[in-house]
């Protein structure tokens, strides 16, 4: 058990340097970071340093087989300036579903929250007010150990690092369904949080990109005839009033939004089919007008309302609601996060 996690503060804070009305997404970090290491079959005494550049050995097997998870959560900031995360018991549990996937001790718990809440507390002032600003929080395990044999490492680090961040994805999103390429398989590694998942998903991007959409949304690597998820997102389709989004499986990720989303609909009595949707079906819905929505669900952006989807050399677009479900559960969700006076009937906002 952790009582008291180490802290070496920085001496002068880099915060006023940083434009919070202009934020790049990702590439601003605050001034400390969360550090543990796995050595000797046990995780060590955690720490909090200023954050920087890490030594690893260029053996370190993170490099040669991909052996790293991640999570990725935020921090808000409700008008009493109480510092707020969305489920983080939900992250905990997934981040340990993933490293178990790719042979990674599973954290422990109590390092995680205390470490968490410590880091927190200490970049509090990053944390701005106003709806659409967040802290967003990458917890990652990474193999540390320098060994280039194919097996799992001895050596592990743990780290969490913040970036602040604005509201995401303003501009409109055009989704490509995949044809070709896809992005996990039965029996792999889709359900984890792993990073090649990732980094193999910007090839087949940047050719959707070249054709003008700014995401793929994959379909099953079988027979490329079911819909998926995108690459960071969930989906949802609405066609009717009836919400349709693929159950979650080994090939796709268990995301926390989406289950809220699903909440969200039953307790407003909304129609919602958990089940295989076909690249058929939509097209279909699409022709003859009943497919009204299709937004994707993360951490990240939230709901992300699609505007159009291009398949089988043929594009569509949606039509734009007034009233859509998107925003319903977009509102509904950032009720929740920014602690806005909502009643929070399933206990998922979470004060540090
Ligand atoms: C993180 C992620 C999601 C969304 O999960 P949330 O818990 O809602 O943030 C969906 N799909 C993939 C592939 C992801 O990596």
């Amino acid at each position: 058990m952790v009582t008291e996690i180490r802290v070496e503060k920085v001496e002068t804070s880099k915060i006023n340097t940083v434009n919070f009305e202009h934020l790049p997404f990702g590439k601003i970090f605050t001034d400390h970071m969360f550090e543990c290491d796995f050595v000797n079959g046990e995780w060590q005494q955690p720490v909090i340093k200023p954050y920087g550049p890490l030594q690893l050995d260029p053996s370190a097997r993170v490099f040669h087989y991909g052996q790293a998870v991640f999570e990725g959560m935020k921090a808000y900031k409700d008008d009493n300036d109480n510092i707020l995360l969305f489920r983080p018991h939900e992250n905990y549990l997934r981040i340990n579903i993933s490293s178990k996937r790719l042979a990674i001790p599973e954290f422990p718990e109590d390092y995680f929250f205390e470490g968490l809440k410590t880091l927190l507390h200490l970049e509090k002032d990053w944390i701005k007010k106003g709806r659409g600003n967040s802290l967003y929080i990458r917890p990652f395990a990474i193999a540390s150990e320098g060994a280039i044999s194919a097996s799992p490492a001895e050596n592990y680090k743990f780290m969490i690092i913040c970036s602040p961040a604005q509201s995401y994805y303003e501009e409109e999103v055009r989704v490509l369904f995949s044809e070709k390429y896809s992005r996990s398989a039965d029996g792999g590694v889709g359900f984890a949080k792993a990073a090649g998942n990732y980094g193999a998903q910007f090839y087949p991007t940047s050719l959707a990109q070249k054709q003008g959409f700014q995401q793929i949304i994959w379909t099953d690597a079988s027979t490329h005839e079911y819909l998926e998820e995108a690459g960071t997102m969930n989906i949802f389709f609405r066609i009717g009033d009836t919400l349709i989004t693929a159950p979650s499986n080994d090939r796709i990720l268990d995301g926390v939004t989406r289950k809220c989303v699903i909440q969200l609909a039953e307790d407003n009595n909304m129609e919602v089919e958990i089940r295989r949707v076909r690249v058929a079906e939509i097209k279909e819905a699409a022709k003859n007008g009943t497919l009204q929505e299709i937004f994707g669900s993360g951490t990240a952006a939230v709901i992300n309302p699609i505007a159009g989807f291009g398949h089988g050399g043929e594009t569509f677009e949606l039509p734009k609601l007034e009233n859509s479900y998107a925003s319903f559960f977009k509102e509904k969700l950032m009720d929740i996060q920014y602690n806005t006076g909502v009643d929070d009937i399933h206990g998922w906002c979470y004060k540090v």
